[in-house]
């Protein structure tokens, strides 16, 4: 606990002086032989997984010839009772989440859709992380542009599983050093152990957001990096019914051995408050399991031992302070209960501060005015919610910690001189709406209503100002547009947040007069609606329905946390602009996680808060990809047969004839083409490629 490694632990988490699936069966693919095979019962009666490898119409809704949403559902509902989870609407992937293991994912299917043109396969997530592959290699040089996967949905749907097939793919596929693929493979049992709980919604919900980046060169990764947003550190503290605490608190209590628990100074796992009646309903063996899979994932990925006992023991200490409970003290004030001192020192020692310290941290607070420092006793409310911030603080600052020495790890040899190309991948919670909606809500649903003007903005407004800057004739395609819901929260002065941080600036401000404040300025907003009832309250119109958001006590502290979500919300949106996109939707098909049961309304529900009706409008009518003229003759001059083929777009349009591209139009600087054009485009280069290795 006092080695330099533990120092670094403990001032992270801000405790140092001074710093307050495998898959059942797998398809043996070999080939054309498993085409045209029915789908349907196997003698053995089992599913004929091969047949999914069948090309059917509805593969691509975007192509439907009724182009309604019933239509749409259908088309999804018979492709989700036949397994096939996976549909485009053009270059956007749906993916209804299965809610059971498919043979969808074993490391021959994904050398299948490494080596294949990916029009002649049928729509996966591996082709996803393929394009997006694709397109980082064949734009050297300057015109290289990062890619990013957005991928959406509700809590439960499937992003975060997504997240992990297209880092096995991309992994697998990049063929680079063998032991970082296997490190950033392993880094998502570590951040779902700290960052995951039991849901009402999903047994494992990511309580956080996270951007993963990949980076690489020459094709091959050379390192990672993740971004982390929002970890719901409330949790640590309170669990709603049906709900859970952290998983790693169950695997640590139900993993160590209890001769080593001492070590950690683990006790008893239902003496602890913040885990509590809570433990009886669980089944340990499986935590004894996670457990083991958390150490070995530590180590792989390069964790010290060192390390992963401080953490332990940190997180012990979590626990034990979780238990100090206070009294009112003759003297006025609050002090520690007698019973509870042992836990107030127990805290202590795991933490590695002074007993005094900790003490004075939760019974007062300490302020400066005018050069004068005045100690201000707590009443036991505030005693309370001292220690429960101070818990979930802890809490944050070891899983940012943790976050920070996985991308130390994970950095790979990043100074070459060369520029590495991004590939990053997106999966942050979907829209949130409870009975109560704290600040974590607010934040959560703007990031969606930023995700979703992020979305509108490429696939609608870019593609209509792109027609109209490169003289085509095109009639605008209405839609919902979200951009005043984000100026409501966004705008300066009169914005939400900016009011909110107004407000955190007066001392005498409450959530009343916050509240108040809201009301007078948004009095004529339509997306705005005043709380009816006693407690102060508000309620926002988002694209996905009305959220009434509650104040939580103490929101003065939360300045520093909205001014923060507010800078790394758009440190993130600038890098998600400059690159190119790829979209996945998740679906969830039912709301009791059961494999095979598609309904309907929620189902409906989903396709059109998502846009995807819209979608498939504008998919089917549209240009889905417009390179510049330069980007076009950089990655398929080649296909001239000529070396330095000129950039002009009489160069362009040979390209597009040797090609034989048709419906495809050349603009005054881009050209536009139908998303299926480029598949065209990379099946000559690889048959040339081929040709090549003949000759
Ligand atoms: P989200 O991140 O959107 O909240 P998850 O990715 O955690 O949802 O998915 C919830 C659960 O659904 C997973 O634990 C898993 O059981 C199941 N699931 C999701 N996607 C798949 C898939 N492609 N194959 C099999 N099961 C899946
Ligand atoms: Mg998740």
């Amino acid at each position: 606990m006092t080695g330099g490694v533990g120092v670094a632990v403990r001032a992270w988490a801000g405790l140092d002086a001074g710093a307050q699936s495998d898959s059942v069966e797998q398809p043996k693919l070999t080939g054309g032989a498993l085409r045209g095979r029915a789908m349907g019962e196997t003698p053995a009666g089992g599913l004929d997984w091969a047949a999914l490898w069948d090309r059917i119409p509805g593969e691509d809704a975007a192509l439907l010839a009724e182009l309604t949403e019933n239509k749409l559902l259908a088309t999804l509902r018979d492709r989700y009772r036949d397994h096939r989870i996976y549909t485009y609407v053009g270059d956007i992937l749906i993916a209804v989440n299965p809610f059971r293991d498919l043979p969808l994912y074993s490391p021959e299917i994904s050398d299948i859709f490494s080596s294949r043109p990916l029009s002649s396969l049928p729509p996966h997530i591996f082709a996803v992380a393929d394009r997006a592959y694709n397109s980082l290699q064949g734009n050297p040089g300057k015109l290289s542009r990062n890619q990013c996967v957005v991928i959406s949905g509700d809590s439960g749907a499937g992003k975060t599983e997504s997240t992990k097939l297209l880092l096995k793919h991309l992994v697998r596929r990049s063929r680079g050093n063998l032991q970082l693929g296997q490190q950033i493979l392993q880094v998502n049992p570590l951040l779902e152990a700290f960052g995951n709980a039991q849901t009402v919604m999903n047994p494992n919900s990511s309580r956080f957001g996270k951007y993963i980046q990949l980076r690489f060169r020459d094709g091959a990764v050379r390192g990672a990096k993740i971004n982390e947003y929002l970890l719901e550190k409330s949790r640590v503290s309170h669990q709603d019914p049906g709900e859970k605490n952290f998983h790693i608190f169950y695997y640590m209590l139900g993993g160590i051995p209890d001769e080593e628990k001492q070590v950690y100074g683990l006790l008893q796992p239902s003496l602890y408050r913040y885990i509590g009646s809570k433990w009886e309903e669980a089944t340990p063996s499986h935590w004894v399991e996670s457990y083991q899979r958390v150490c070995n994932a530590m180590r792989m990925v390069g964790f010290q031992e060192q390390e992963e006992l401080d953490l332990k023991v940190i997180l012990s200490g979590v626990l034990s302070l979780g238990n100090v409970v206070f009294e009112p003290q003759e003297s006025g004030g609050v002090g520690v209960c007698p019973t509870a001192m042992g836990w107030l020192k127990a805290a202590a020692g795991q933490f590695g501060v002074q007993e005094e310290e900790l003490l004075s941290c939760l019974t007062c607070t300490l302020s400066l005015t005018r050069g004068e420092s005045i100690r201000r006793l707590h009443s036991q409310q505030q005693a309370e919610d001292s220690r429960d911030s101070i818990a979930r603080g802890v809490y944050s600052r070891l899983f940012g910690w943790i976050v920070c020495k996985i991308n130390e790890l994970l950095a790979g040899d990043m100074d070459m001189g060369k520029e590495l190309q991004e590939i990053g991948i997106l999966d942050i919670f979907g829209f949130e709406n409870f009975s109560v909606n704290r600040f974590e809500q607010l934040c959560i649903n703007l990031a969606n209503e930023q995700l979703q003007n992020f979305f509108n903005h490429h696939i609608f407004l870019m593609e209509e100002q792109h027609y109209k800057e490169e003289g085509m004739e095109r009639e605008a395609v209405p839609f919902s547009n979200n951009q005043a819901t984000l100026e409501l929260f966004l705008a300066r002065p009169w914005g939400i947040l900016s009011l909110l941080d107004e407000q955190s600036s007066f001392p005498q401000a409450t959530d009343v007069s916050f509240v108040e404040k809201l009301n007078s300025t948004y009095r004529e907003s339509p997306l705005y609606e005043r709380g009816r009832g006693f407690e102060p309250g508000f309620a926002i119109h988002h694209y996905a329905g009305k959220v009434k958001v509650s104040q939580e006590k103490g929101s003065s502290r939360k300045i520093s946390v909205g001014a923060q979500f507010r800078h790394s919300l758009a440190v993130l949106m600038e890098k998600m602009y400059l690159a190119e996109p790829h979209f996945i939707r998740c679906i969830k098909p039912n709301s009791q996680n059961e494999p095979g049961l598609l309904e309907t309304q929620t189902v409906l529900n989903q396709l059109r808060y998502n846009g995807l009706m819209e979608t498939l409008r504008i998919r089917r009518d549209g240009f889905s990809w417009r390179p510049s003229v330069q980007e076009f003759v950089a990655r398929f001059g080649i296909l001239l047969l000529t070396p330095g083929a000129e950039v002009s777009r009489e160069s362009c349009k040979r390209i597009a004839e040797t090609a034989q591209l048709i419906g495809w139009h050349c603009g005054k600087s881009r050209l536009f083409f139908k998303y299926w054009h480029q598949d065209q485009l990379q099946r000559r280069l690889v048959e040339l490629r081929d040709a090549a290795i003949v000759i």
